[in-house]
């Protein structure tokens, strides 16, 4: 038996409660050397990998309890927020500990369990020896005999299978805490890709039909990822366990599966389409760029504390680049739609006054503190290393192309780093970025691509995308501008952007706009009740609640900052067209 062997009885969802039972051989943590004196010490993880935000799962954990072989109780105490101390009896061999999680949080990274059906991520769910993170694990999950289990786990078959009896094995704390289970009465289609097993699991989807293509469009999209990476996919098999439900949205990347959280429609209509296969893509990408290919500082995760890295915007905006230019590269996206995907991207970040106050690397840094826990100052403090990183990406992608003129692209300086870095057993650090990046396309593109993410994000587009023969159009846009955003249903007001005609006549987040220009708003007519007064340069009247006391202030509505299109221009050069036909594939005539 492995050294650490869990029974999760998941037969009773409707209570959210899962009982967990583990059996510790201390002959092996000795062995390994994790055993201090006759004190076995346990935690649970306080964060999820890929979702950088301290969680405190240990909250929903209860009646921990342990016992010896004989079964007499063991004195067990909670020593910090997610630890417990067991102490054992002298020359002992085993130890049981028993304990309940509650679990009915439904998001990629938590865990939930409910009558309709059961996922969860080990991070909330498994206590685990501290300093024993190689230890091999056995874990057998218990439920309703007429559900099924899918996890990217090997399964154990024994002869004497059971229904509602699945035995799992896992190598060590990572791969276990890597590798979520969903168990329900869902549908799953499997398919081979290059020869390598794939499964789509869909939960929740209710009448819903999927697409006939899903399974060719996943194909191609796995292909072009595939393809940058040098043809070979990483993983033994790969699962997308799929939650279709009424709330939440989001996508959380694993070595061998994904988990991707949805709207119950998320199937049903074109664009809701694009945009899951858009997320599928971009998790999937993860399979390299993070889940294998990674910081230095994320090599051996620290499960109890925050995991300082500088380099999300590599680690996320990267693969936001690629997630739609994979898209693009499957036929799912055309040229055109491809550009209006990017010009989007670059005008939220036009909008947002935080990329020239905080770097990408330091929003990076501060993810913990900032992207994940975002307030009424975030936009105007720090930038989002997701879309922002996409553009920064955009830019290098561009960069290199015209450097090597055509010969190289990003794509090259992926291989490079996953080869030198991954492929030689360690994570990488920004100065192996930097290597990459010179060895394809020289030293003044590191230094460009460096002024990107060290300072103010504010590339030249124009110049970069004219080299492609691509028209950064300005577009009209003769609308008033106020400057603040609204908490959902209401008109207070959640946040105000810097510098805005609002900012400069001192609105504040929580003031209540009561009325403009003495007729009364509410979050039904605010748009064309501004409209209808705002002319831009003369200022009018704002009537607020704030704090309790009613305020007049006048605001001098000014232009909104113009977006951007990206347009092709008919009539380019022999250079410009052979560049751009190497980045976008071009229409087929
Ligand atoms: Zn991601």
């Amino acid at each position: 038996m492995p050294p650490l062997v869990y029974r999760l009885d998941a037969t009773q969802p409707a209570s959210h409660r899962l009982g967990v039972e583990l059996d510790l051989d201390l002959d092996a943590l000795r062995a390994a050397g994790s055993l201090a004196g006759e004190e076995l010490l346990l935690f649970l993880p306080t964060w999820t990998p890929g979702s950088y935000l301290i969680r405190e799962y240990s909250r929903q954990l209860s009646r921990v309890e342990a016992s010896g072989a004989d079964g007499a109780i063991l004195p067990c105490v909670k020593v910090a927020k997610n630890r417990f101390r067991i102490a054992t009896p002298a020359g002992a061999r085993t130890v049981r500990i028993r304990y309940q999680v509650y679990a009915r949080e439904l998001s990629v990274r938590t865990a939930d369990v409910t009558a309709e059906h059961a996922y969860w991520n080990h991070a909330c769910v498994l206590l685990w020896p501290v300093a024993a993170r190689r230890l091999a694990v056995q874990l057998t999950v218990q439920h309703p005999p007429e559900w099924r289990l899918a996890c990217a786990l090997g399964q154990l078959h024994t002869p004497l299978a059971t229904p509602g009896s699945v035995t799992l094995m896992a190598h060590d704390l990572d791969e276990v805490l890597d590798s979520p289970i969903l168990i329900g009465d869902f549908e799953q289609i499997e398919w081979q890709v290059a020869g390598v097993t794939h499964r789509i699991v869909l939960d929740g989807l209710g009448g819903v039909r999927p697409p006939e293509t899903l399974i060719a469009d996943l194909t191609r999209i796995i292909e072009r990822a595939a393809a940058v990476f040098g043809g070979a996919l990483p993983y033994r098999d790969y699962t997308f366990l799929c939650l279709f439900a009424a709330e939440g949205h989001g996508g959380l990347e694993h070595a061998a599966s994904t988990t991707l959280l949805m709207a119950r429609t998320a199937l049903s209509d074109a664009k809701q389409y694009r945009e899951f296969l858009g997320l599928a893509a971009h998790e999937h990408f993860h399979a390299w760029n993070v889940k294998r290919m990674r910081p230095v500082e994320f090599w051996d995760y620290d499960y109890e504390n925050e995991n300082y890295s500088s380099l999300l915007w590599l680690v996320e905006g990267w693969t936001a680049y690629y997630d739609d230019l994979l898209c693009h590269r499957a036929g799912l996206l055309t040229r055109e739609d491809y550009l209006a995907v990017m010009a989007k991207n670059v005008n939220t970040m036009l909008t947002g006054p935080g990329r020239l106050r905080l770097s990408l690397a330091e929003s990076s840094f501060d993810a913990w503190i900032r992207l994940y826990r975002p307030d009424e100052n975030t936009r105007n403090s720090s930038q989002n290393y997701y879309g922002n990183g996409a553009v920064a990406a955009l830019c290098l992608d561009l960069m290199i192309r015209r450097t090597t003129r055509g010969a190289a692209s990003l794509d090259d300086v992926l291989r490079r780093l996953y080869d030198h870095t991954f492929g030689q057993g360690r994570g990488y650090t920004r100065e192996d970025v930097a290597d990459a990046v010179r060895s394809v396309a020289g030293v003044e593109v590191v230094r460009a691509h460096a002024a990107l993410v060290d300072g103010a994000l504010d590339p030249d587009l124009a110049a970069l995308l004219g080299d492609f023969g691509i028209r950064v159009r300005a577009l009209e846009n003769p609308k008033p501008y106020f400057g603040v955003s609204f908490n959902s249903g209401s008109t207070t007001v959640a946040s105000v952007t810097l510098d805005s005609p609002a900012d400069r006549a001192g609105i504040a987040p929580g003031d209540e706009c009561i009325a403009v220009a003495g007729l009364r708003v509410d979050s039904s007519n605010w748009n064309d009740v501004f409209a209808a007064v705002a002319r831009c340069g003369v200022a009018i009247e704002v009537l607020l609640a704030r704090r309790g006391v009613i305020t007049r202030l006048f605001v001098t509505p000014g232009a909104t900052m113009p977006g951007v299109a990206f347009e092709i221009l008919d009539v380019a050069t022999t250079e410009q067209q052979h560049l751009r036909d190497l980045w976008l594939v071009p229409p087929t005539k």
